[in-house]
């Protein structure tokens, strides 16, 4: 309730829930939670017009933005909990060569992965596939120079 962006909406003058979704859109930094926001408010205002207040919509709205800032925020951790145990990108795993920290070269295994904690987690996946994990006679090859095989 406090977000000072959300402070200079005009409450008093109601916007249309397309102008409101473009406002909040235009106020958050991450562009895919931007298009979320977008996205949910353009079919909330579908569907709801005349059915209630506009400024109980927009406290619902407000909320929503809230519990999705909330969303974001987990999975922006956990995302940097992955990148972390497999030594990739935290910003995008090497899946973006647009990336302005990796260029896209930040594939697992790039940096040093958290060996301790990516075992115990993906031993019993490998386990149950009827795999195992044996330490390499020799030391890995140096993936970095590989090109990429690609699809496009
Ligand atoms: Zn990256």
């Amino acid at each position: 309730m406090n977000d000072p962006g959300m402070n200079d909406l005009n409450v008093g003058a109601v916007p249309d829930m397309q102008h409101l979704a473009t406002m909040l859109a235009e106020r958050v930094s991450d562009p895919i939670a931007a298009a979320v926001i977008g996205s949910m408010l353009t079919q909330r205002g579908t569907g709801g017009a005349g059915s209630g207040s506009h400024e109980r919509e927009l406290q619902q709205a407000h909320g929503e933005v809230q519990r999705l800032r909330a969303a974001l925020s987990a999975a922006d951790a956990m995302a940097a909990y992955v990148a972390d145990t497999f030594g990739a990108c935290p910003a995008c795993w090497g899946l973006n060569r647009f990336c302005s920290r990796c260029h896209g070269h930040g594939t697992p295994g790039r940096a040093e992965p958290n060996g301790e904690v990516l075992l115990a987690w993906v031993e019993p996946a490998i386990t149950r596939l009827g795999l195992q994990l044996v330490p390499a006679a020799q030391p890995t090859p140096d993936w970095s120079n590989v090109q990429r095989e690609t699809t496009e």
